[in-house]
Protein backbone atom coordinates (compact mmCIF):
# COMPACT_ATOMS: atom_id res chain seq x y z
CA UNK A 1 0.00 0.00 0.00
CA UNK A 2 1.01 3.50 -1.05
CA UNK A 3 -0.24 5.74 1.81
CA UNK A 4 1.22 9.47 2.35
CA UNK A 5 0.54 10.81 5.60
CA UNK A 6 1.18 13.97 7.52
CA UNK A 7 4.04 13.69 9.91
CA UNK A 8 5.49 15.84 12.41
CA UNK A 9 8.81 17.52 11.46
CA UNK A 10 9.31 17.99 15.36
CA UNK A 11 8.25 14.23 17.20
CA UNK A 12 7.06 12.06 13.46
CA UNK A 13 3.73 11.62 14.95
CA UNK A 14 1.61 10.75 11.77
CA UNK A 15 -1.94 12.06 11.19
CA UNK A 16 -4.01 10.47 7.81
CA UNK A 17 -4.59 12.66 4.71
CA UNK A 18 -8.10 13.17 5.15
CA UNK A 19 -7.98 14.51 8.99
CA UNK A 20 -8.45 18.32 9.66
CA UNK A 21 -5.84 19.41 11.25
CA UNK A 22 -2.20 21.60 10.84
CA UNK A 23 0.06 21.12 13.55
CA UNK A 24 1.02 18.11 15.23
CA UNK A 25 -1.63 17.21 17.67
CA UNK A 26 0.32 15.80 20.47
CA UNK A 27 3.76 18.77 20.15
CA UNK A 28 2.35 21.55 18.30
CA UNK A 29 4.87 21.29 14.82
CA UNK A 30 4.47 21.55 11.54
CA UNK A 31 3.63 18.74 9.57
CA UNK A 32 4.74 17.50 6.01
CA UNK A 33 3.62 15.06 3.85
CA UNK A 34 5.42 11.81 3.85
CA UNK A 35 5.32 9.32 1.37
CA UNK A 36 6.54 5.46 2.18
CA UNK A 37 10.26 4.75 0.39
CA UNK A 38 8.78 2.59 -1.80
CA UNK A 39 7.02 4.69 -3.27
CA UNK A 40 9.56 5.93 -5.05
CA UNK A 41 11.97 2.49 -5.55
CA UNK A 42 8.18 0.95 -7.26
CA UNK A 43 9.58 1.20 -10.28
CA UNK A 44 13.20 1.47 -11.63
CA UNK A 45 14.34 4.73 -12.25
CA UNK A 46 14.29 4.27 -15.94
CA UNK A 47 10.67 3.19 -15.89
CA UNK A 48 9.29 6.15 -14.11
CA UNK A 49 10.86 8.68 -16.12
CA UNK A 50 9.15 6.79 -19.52
CA UNK A 51 5.79 6.63 -17.09
CA UNK A 52 6.38 10.39 -16.71
CA UNK A 53 7.33 11.49 -20.23
CA UNK A 54 4.66 9.39 -21.31
CA UNK A 55 1.96 11.89 -20.07
CA UNK A 56 1.93 14.54 -22.15
CA UNK A 57 1.58 18.46 -21.13
CA UNK A 58 -1.09 19.96 -23.17
CA UNK A 59 -3.93 17.36 -23.30
CA UNK A 60 -6.96 17.66 -20.85
CA UNK A 61 -7.41 15.68 -17.48
CA UNK A 62 -5.03 15.04 -15.21
CA UNK A 63 -2.12 13.40 -17.26
CA UNK A 64 -1.76 17.13 -19.32
CA UNK A 65 -1.26 19.04 -15.97
CA UNK A 66 2.59 19.12 -14.49
CA UNK A 67 1.81 18.29 -11.17
CA UNK A 68 -0.42 14.81 -12.15
CA UNK A 69 2.01 13.91 -14.25
CA UNK A 70 3.37 13.07 -11.06
CA UNK A 71 0.56 12.08 -9.15
CA UNK A 72 2.25 8.74 -7.61
CA UNK A 73 4.78 10.88 -6.06
CA UNK A 74 2.38 14.06 -5.28
CA UNK A 75 -0.68 12.58 -3.95
CA UNK A 76 -1.41 8.51 -4.78
CA UNK A 77 -5.15 7.60 -3.08
CA UNK A 78 -6.75 10.77 -5.78
CA UNK A 79 -8.69 8.94 -8.08
CA UNK A 80 -9.49 11.61 -11.68
CA UNK A 81 -13.10 12.15 -9.99
CA UNK A 82 -11.34 13.98 -7.21
CA UNK A 83 -8.54 15.79 -9.13
CA UNK A 84 -9.32 19.59 -9.86
CA UNK A 85 -7.38 20.40 -12.62
CA UNK A 86 -6.52 23.45 -14.76
CA UNK A 87 -3.70 22.72 -16.71
CA UNK A 88 -1.12 23.93 -13.84
CA UNK A 89 2.38 23.08 -14.57
CA UNK A 90 4.15 21.66 -17.66
CA UNK A 91 5.41 25.49 -17.97
CA UNK A 92 8.33 26.85 -20.54
CA UNK A 93 11.98 26.19 -19.20
CA UNK A 94 13.34 29.02 -21.14
CA UNK A 95 17.40 29.34 -22.13
CA UNK A 96 18.27 33.42 -21.08
CA UNK A 97 20.50 33.27 -23.30
CA UNK A 98 21.84 37.01 -23.48
CA UNK A 99 22.05 36.93 -19.85
CA UNK A 100 23.94 33.72 -20.15
CA UNK A 101 26.80 35.19 -21.99
CA UNK A 102 26.34 38.16 -20.03
CA UNK A 103 27.57 36.35 -17.26
CA UNK A 104 29.38 33.58 -18.23
CA UNK A 105 26.87 31.35 -17.20
CA UNK A 106 23.68 29.18 -18.66
CA UNK A 107 20.71 30.86 -17.71
CA UNK A 108 17.20 29.43 -17.26
CA UNK A 109 14.08 30.41 -16.06
CA UNK A 110 11.35 28.12 -15.28
CA UNK A 111 8.26 29.89 -16.03
CA UNK A 112 5.66 28.70 -13.59
CA UNK A 113 3.65 32.46 -13.87
CA UNK A 114 2.49 30.90 -17.24
CA UNK A 115 -0.47 29.16 -15.87
CA UNK A 116 -4.52 30.28 -14.90
CA UNK A 117 -3.96 32.56 -12.64
CA UNK A 118 -0.51 33.86 -13.30
CA UNK A 119 1.46 32.59 -10.66
CA UNK A 120 3.29 28.97 -9.15
CA UNK A 121 0.36 29.03 -6.54
CA UNK A 122 -1.50 26.49 -8.68
CA UNK A 123 1.26 24.00 -8.49
CA UNK A 124 0.04 24.01 -4.97
CA UNK A 125 -3.59 24.72 -4.99
CA UNK A 126 -5.00 21.90 -7.59
CA UNK A 127 -3.70 19.33 -5.02
CA UNK A 128 -5.20 21.10 -1.47
CA UNK A 129 -8.38 21.72 -3.74
CA UNK A 130 -8.35 18.41 -4.74
CA UNK A 131 -8.02 16.70 -1.22
CA UNK A 132 -10.54 19.02 0.03
CA UNK A 133 -13.13 17.73 -2.87
CA UNK A 134 -12.15 13.95 -2.17
CA UNK A 135 -12.88 14.90 1.59
CA UNK A 136 -16.01 16.27 0.81
CA UNK A 137 -16.70 13.32 -1.64
CA UNK A 138 -16.35 10.63 1.70
CA UNK A 139 -18.68 13.04 3.43
CA UNK A 140 -16.06 15.49 5.81
CA UNK A 141 -17.58 18.93 6.56
CA UNK A 142 -15.67 21.50 5.45
CA UNK A 143 -18.06 24.30 3.89
CA UNK A 144 -15.55 26.49 2.75
CA UNK A 145 -11.80 26.77 2.14
CA UNK A 146 -10.39 30.06 3.85
CA UNK A 147 -6.64 31.94 3.02
CA UNK A 148 -4.66 34.90 3.53
CA UNK A 149 -2.79 36.25 0.73
CA UNK A 150 -0.31 38.67 -0.21
CA UNK A 151 -2.62 38.23 -3.65
CA UNK A 152 -1.51 35.16 -5.52
CA UNK A 153 -2.73 32.84 -2.91
CA UNK A 154 -5.70 34.16 -3.00
CA UNK A 155 -5.98 33.88 -6.83
CA UNK A 156 -5.54 30.27 -7.07
CA UNK A 157 -7.82 29.23 -4.20
CA UNK A 158 -11.08 30.64 -5.58
CA UNK A 159 -9.81 29.55 -8.82
CA UNK A 160 -9.89 26.08 -8.05
CA UNK A 161 -12.58 26.66 -5.45
CA UNK A 162 -14.93 28.20 -8.79
CA UNK A 163 -13.94 24.33 -10.69
CA UNK A 164 -14.67 22.49 -7.90
CA UNK A 165 -17.86 24.41 -7.19
CA UNK A 166 -16.15 24.57 -3.71
CA UNK A 167 -17.16 28.08 -1.26
CA UNK A 168 -13.91 30.27 -0.93
CA UNK A 169 -13.58 33.14 1.75
CA UNK A 170 -9.96 35.20 1.36
CA UNK A 171 -8.37 37.57 3.80
CA UNK A 172 -6.25 40.12 2.01
CA UNK A 173 -4.69 43.35 3.47
CA UNK A 174 -6.23 46.55 2.59
CA UNK A 175 -4.30 48.11 -0.79
CA UNK A 176 -1.30 46.34 -0.50
CA UNK A 177 -1.60 44.04 -3.68
CA UNK A 178 -1.85 44.77 -7.41
CA UNK A 179 -5.02 45.71 -8.86
CA UNK A 180 -5.00 41.77 -11.05
CA UNK A 181 -4.35 40.11 -7.82
CA UNK A 182 -7.66 41.92 -6.49
CA UNK A 183 -9.52 41.33 -9.60
CA UNK A 184 -8.71 37.21 -9.44
CA UNK A 185 -10.87 36.23 -6.49
CA UNK A 186 -13.71 38.67 -7.29
CA UNK A 187 -14.27 37.33 -11.17
CA UNK A 188 -13.97 33.33 -9.21
CA UNK A 189 -16.82 34.78 -6.85
CA UNK A 190 -14.75 34.01 -3.50
CA UNK A 191 -15.65 35.87 -0.85
CA UNK A 192 -13.11 38.82 -0.80
CA UNK A 193 -12.22 40.58 2.68
CA UNK A 194 -9.82 43.01 2.99
CA UNK A 195 -8.47 44.24 6.33
CA UNK A 196 -6.89 47.01 7.41
CA UNK A 197 -3.72 45.20 8.08
CA UNK A 198 -0.56 43.50 6.90
CA UNK A 199 -0.51 40.04 5.47
CA UNK A 200 1.02 38.48 8.91
CA UNK A 201 -2.15 40.20 10.26
CA UNK A 202 -4.94 38.59 8.37
CA UNK A 203 -2.76 35.09 8.54
CA UNK A 204 -3.10 35.07 12.55
CA UNK A 205 -7.30 35.82 11.74
CA UNK A 206 -7.11 32.59 9.07
CA UNK A 207 -5.51 30.25 11.48
CA UNK A 208 -8.14 31.46 14.60
CA UNK A 209 -10.92 31.13 11.61
CA UNK A 210 -9.10 28.26 11.01
CA UNK A 211 -10.48 25.99 14.19
CA UNK A 212 -14.04 26.72 13.24
CA UNK A 213 -15.84 23.72 12.01
CA UNK A 214 -16.64 23.40 8.70
CA UNK A 215 -13.77 25.94 7.54
CA UNK A 216 -10.74 24.53 5.99
CA UNK A 217 -7.49 26.19 5.98
CA UNK A 218 -5.37 26.65 2.32
CA UNK A 219 -2.03 28.85 3.50
CA UNK A 220 0.58 27.00 2.63
CA UNK A 221 1.37 25.74 6.47
CA UNK A 222 -1.34 23.18 5.03
CA UNK A 223 1.22 20.87 3.65
CA UNK A 224 -0.39 19.57 0.85
CA UNK A 225 0.58 22.85 -1.44
CA UNK A 226 4.18 21.56 -0.46
CA UNK A 227 2.92 18.40 -2.33
CA UNK A 228 1.84 20.23 -5.68
CA UNK A 229 4.57 22.75 -5.54
CA UNK A 230 7.23 20.51 -5.37
CA UNK A 231 6.49 19.19 -8.88
CA UNK A 232 8.40 22.31 -10.25
CA UNK A 233 11.50 20.22 -9.49
CA UNK A 234 10.09 17.38 -11.08
CA UNK A 235 9.86 19.29 -14.51
CA UNK A 236 13.37 21.22 -14.00
CA UNK A 237 14.38 17.97 -13.86
CA UNK A 238 12.61 16.23 -17.03
CA UNK A 239 13.37 19.72 -19.02
CA UNK A 240 17.19 19.38 -18.79
CA UNK A 241 16.54 15.77 -19.96
CA UNK A 242 16.42 13.96 -16.09
CA UNK A 243 19.70 16.23 -14.96
CA UNK A 244 19.91 19.17 -12.34
CA UNK A 245 21.36 21.98 -12.61
CA UNK A 246 24.09 23.39 -10.42
CA UNK A 247 21.77 25.86 -8.74
CA UNK A 248 18.44 27.03 -8.48
CA UNK A 249 17.40 30.25 -7.34
CA UNK A 250 14.08 30.87 -5.89
CA UNK A 251 12.58 33.82 -4.09
CA UNK A 252 10.88 33.42 -0.42
CA UNK A 253 8.48 35.47 1.46
CA UNK A 254 6.18 32.28 3.64
CA UNK A 255 9.21 30.07 2.51
CA UNK A 256 6.94 27.48 1.72
CA UNK A 257 8.35 26.98 -1.88
CA UNK A 258 11.42 26.92 -1.28
CA UNK A 259 10.85 23.62 1.45
CA UNK A 260 9.07 22.19 -1.43
CA UNK A 261 11.78 22.55 -4.15
CA UNK A 262 13.74 21.02 -2.03
CA UNK A 263 11.69 18.35 -1.12
CA UNK A 264 11.13 17.66 -4.96
CA UNK A 265 14.77 17.15 -5.68
CA UNK A 266 14.39 15.05 -2.53
CA UNK A 267 12.21 12.63 -3.85
CA UNK A 268 13.90 12.67 -7.21
CA UNK A 269 17.27 11.35 -5.67
CA UNK A 270 15.03 8.56 -3.20
CA UNK A 271 13.80 7.30 -6.70
CA UNK A 272 17.53 6.86 -8.09
CA UNK A 273 16.66 9.22 -10.66
CA UNK A 274 19.31 11.84 -9.12
CA UNK A 275 22.40 11.07 -6.79
CA UNK A 276 22.94 14.44 -5.78
CA UNK A 277 20.86 17.97 -4.46
CA UNK A 278 21.32 21.21 -6.37
CA UNK A 279 22.38 23.95 -4.27
CA UNK A 280 19.67 26.68 -3.77
CA UNK A 281 19.69 29.94 -3.42
CA UNK A 282 16.69 31.64 -1.45
CA UNK A 283 16.15 35.01 -2.23
CA UNK A 284 14.58 37.54 0.02
CA UNK A 285 13.66 41.54 -0.58
CA UNK A 286 15.89 43.12 2.03
CA UNK A 287 12.62 44.96 3.34
CA UNK A 288 11.33 42.04 4.45
CA UNK A 289 14.33 39.81 5.01
CA UNK A 290 14.15 37.43 8.81
CA UNK A 291 15.31 34.53 7.14
CA UNK A 292 18.36 36.21 5.71
CA UNK A 293 19.07 37.61 9.10
CA UNK A 294 18.62 34.46 10.37
CA UNK A 295 20.99 32.48 7.64
CA UNK A 296 23.47 35.50 8.43
CA UNK A 297 23.70 33.93 11.96
CA UNK A 298 24.31 30.42 11.12
CA UNK A 299 20.75 29.90 10.45
CA UNK A 300 19.93 31.08 14.07
CA UNK A 301 15.88 30.88 15.36
CA UNK A 302 13.27 33.53 13.68
CA UNK A 303 12.95 36.90 15.25
CA UNK A 304 9.74 37.64 13.89
CA UNK A 305 9.37 42.04 12.03
CA UNK A 306 7.74 43.99 10.66
CA UNK A 307 7.62 43.52 6.63
CA UNK A 308 8.33 46.82 5.20
CA UNK A 309 6.98 47.94 1.88
CA UNK A 310 8.43 46.44 -1.45
CA UNK A 311 7.83 45.94 -4.78
CA UNK A 312 7.45 42.46 -3.97
CA UNK A 313 4.55 42.07 -2.24
CA UNK A 314 3.94 38.66 -2.62
CA UNK A 315 7.05 37.95 -0.19
CA UNK A 316 6.61 40.97 2.31
CA UNK A 317 6.28 38.39 5.30
CA UNK A 318 8.05 39.26 8.42
CA UNK A 319 7.09 36.21 10.22
CA UNK A 320 7.04 33.23 7.87
CA UNK A 321 4.95 29.94 8.70
CA UNK A 322 7.28 27.93 7.06
CA UNK A 323 10.46 29.00 8.53
CA UNK A 324 11.52 25.69 10.12
CA UNK A 325 10.95 23.69 7.30
CA UNK A 326 12.89 25.82 4.54
CA UNK A 327 16.15 25.76 7.06
CA UNK A 328 15.85 22.22 7.19
CA UNK A 329 15.82 22.24 3.07
CA UNK A 330 18.35 24.98 2.63
CA UNK A 331 20.58 22.77 4.70
CA UNK A 332 19.90 19.80 2.78
CA UNK A 333 20.82 21.54 -0.54
CA UNK A 334 23.90 23.45 0.36
CA UNK A 335 21.92 26.50 0.22
CA UNK A 336 22.41 30.07 0.62
CA UNK A 337 19.94 33.28 0.99
CA UNK A 338 20.18 37.01 0.12
CA UNK A 339 18.67 40.14 0.45
CA UNK A 340 17.94 42.61 -2.16
CA UNK A 341 17.25 46.08 -2.28
CA UNK A 342 14.73 47.98 -4.31
CA UNK A 343 16.90 49.07 -6.12
CA UNK A 344 18.69 45.77 -6.98
CA UNK A 345 15.32 44.45 -8.20
CA UNK A 346 14.58 47.35 -9.87
CA UNK A 347 18.01 47.31 -12.31
CA UNK A 348 17.38 43.70 -12.44
CA UNK A 349 14.28 43.55 -13.79
CA UNK A 350 14.71 46.72 -16.63
CA UNK A 351 18.07 44.76 -17.39
CA UNK A 352 16.03 41.41 -18.29
CA UNK A 353 12.92 42.83 -19.38
CA UNK A 354 15.18 44.57 -22.17
CA UNK A 355 16.61 41.10 -23.19
CA UNK A 356 12.80 39.71 -23.98
CA UNK A 357 11.80 38.55 -20.48
CA UNK A 358 9.04 40.12 -18.13
CA UNK A 359 10.53 39.61 -14.83
CA UNK A 360 7.84 40.17 -11.79
CA UNK A 361 9.12 41.47 -9.25
CA UNK A 362 10.19 38.22 -7.22
CA UNK A 363 11.80 36.61 -9.76
CA UNK A 364 13.95 39.97 -10.51
CA UNK A 365 14.27 39.29 -6.57
CA UNK A 366 16.05 35.90 -7.30
CA UNK A 367 18.10 36.90 -10.47
CA UNK A 368 19.41 40.30 -8.82
CA UNK A 369 20.64 37.28 -6.27
CA UNK A 370 21.92 35.27 -8.58
CA UNK A 371 23.85 38.27 -10.32
CA UNK A 372 25.33 38.92 -6.70
CA UNK A 373 26.25 35.11 -5.90
CA UNK A 374 28.05 35.68 -9.71
CA UNK A 375 29.56 38.48 -8.40
CA UNK A 376 31.04 36.90 -5.80
CA UNK A 377 32.01 33.98 -8.02
CA UNK A 378 30.26 31.87 -5.70
CA UNK A 379 28.71 30.41 -9.12
CA UNK A 380 31.67 29.85 -10.93
CA UNK A 381 31.92 30.29 -14.90
CA UNK A 382 29.89 27.68 -16.85
CA UNK A 383 27.69 26.54 -13.78
CA UNK A 384 24.13 26.03 -14.84
CA UNK A 385 21.65 28.29 -13.01
CA UNK A 386 17.66 27.89 -12.57
CA UNK A 387 15.42 30.76 -11.77
CA UNK A 388 11.87 29.89 -10.57
CA UNK A 389 9.91 32.24 -11.52
CA UNK A 390 6.96 32.63 -9.52
CA UNK A 391 4.69 35.07 -11.39
CA UNK A 392 3.79 35.95 -15.02
CA UNK A 393 4.98 39.96 -15.01
CA UNK A 394 1.74 41.06 -15.94
CA UNK A 395 0.27 40.54 -12.67
CA UNK A 396 2.36 43.76 -11.83
CA UNK A 397 1.81 46.46 -14.18
CA UNK A 398 2.07 48.84 -11.60
CA UNK A 399 5.31 47.89 -11.02
CA UNK A 400 6.41 48.28 -14.52
CA UNK A 401 4.55 51.52 -14.60
CA UNK A 402 6.89 52.82 -11.85
CA UNK A 403 9.86 51.63 -13.61
CA UNK A 404 8.99 53.30 -16.54
CA UNK A 405 8.25 56.49 -14.80
CA UNK A 406 11.27 55.99 -12.73
CA UNK A 407 9.40 56.21 -9.78
CA UNK A 408 9.79 53.51 -7.56
CA UNK A 409 9.99 54.28 -4.06
CA UNK A 410 13.75 53.53 -2.93
CA UNK A 411 14.88 53.10 -6.68
CA UNK A 412 16.55 55.50 -8.74
CA UNK A 413 17.68 54.62 -12.38
CA UNK A 414 18.28 56.95 -15.63
CA UNK A 415 16.88 54.08 -18.06
CA UNK A 416 13.59 55.35 -18.90
CA UNK A 417 11.05 54.19 -21.94
CA UNK A 418 10.25 56.49 -22.92
CA UNK A 419 6.48 57.03 -24.89
CA UNK A 420 7.43 58.79 -27.93
CA UNK A 421 4.55 61.14 -28.29
CA UNK A 422 4.19 62.97 -32.01
CA UNK A 423 1.50 64.55 -34.01
CA UNK A 424 -0.90 62.83 -36.59
CA UNK A 425 1.37 64.13 -40.02
CA UNK A 426 3.45 61.51 -41.90
CA UNK A 427 6.68 63.53 -42.11
CA UNK A 428 6.67 63.56 -38.23
CA UNK A 429 5.87 59.40 -37.39
CA UNK A 430 8.69 59.00 -40.32
CA UNK A 431 10.88 61.02 -38.69
CA UNK A 432 9.99 59.72 -34.92
CA UNK A 433 10.83 56.20 -36.95
CA UNK A 434 13.75 56.96 -38.85
CA UNK A 435 15.85 58.20 -35.65
CA UNK A 436 15.70 54.18 -34.53
CA UNK A 437 17.75 53.04 -37.52
C1 LIG B 1 3.79 33.29 -2.83
C2 LIG B 1 4.79 33.90 -3.72
C3 LIG B 1 6.16 33.86 -3.42
C4 LIG B 1 6.70 33.32 -2.15
O1 LIG B 1 6.46 31.96 -1.90
P1 LIG B 1 6.54 31.44 -0.40
O2 LIG B 1 6.15 30.02 -0.47
O3 LIG B 1 5.58 32.29 0.37
O4 LIG B 1 7.94 31.67 0.06
C5 LIG B 1 7.04 34.39 -4.34
N1 LIG B 1 6.62 34.95 -5.48
C6 LIG B 1 5.31 35.02 -5.80
C7 LIG B 1 4.92 35.67 -7.07
C8 LIG B 1 4.35 34.50 -4.93
O5 LIG B 1 3.05 34.58 -5.24
ZN1 LIG C 1 4.71 16.51 16.98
Amino acid sequence: MHTAQFQCIKCQHAHPLTDIVYNCSLCGGLLEVVHPQTTFTAHTPEAWKQRFESRQGGTPGPDGSGVWRYREWVLPEATDDDIVTLGEGASALTRAHILSDRYGIDLLVKQCGHTLTGSFKDLGMTVLVSQVNRMRRLGHDIRTVICASTGDTSAALAAFGAAAKIPTVVLLPKGKISAAQLVQPLSHGARVIAIDTDFDGCMAHVQRLANEPGIYLANSKNSLRIEGQKTVAFEICQGLGWEIPDWVAIPGGNLGNVSALVRGFENLRDAGIIDRLPRVICAQAAQADPLFRSYQKNFASLEKITAQPTQASAIRIGDPVSFPRAITALKKANGTVSSITEQQLTDMAIEADATGLYLCPHTAVAMAAVLQHRKADIITAGERVVVVSTAHGLKFTEFKQATASNTVPGATHVHRHTLVDVSDVYDRVREAVLTTI
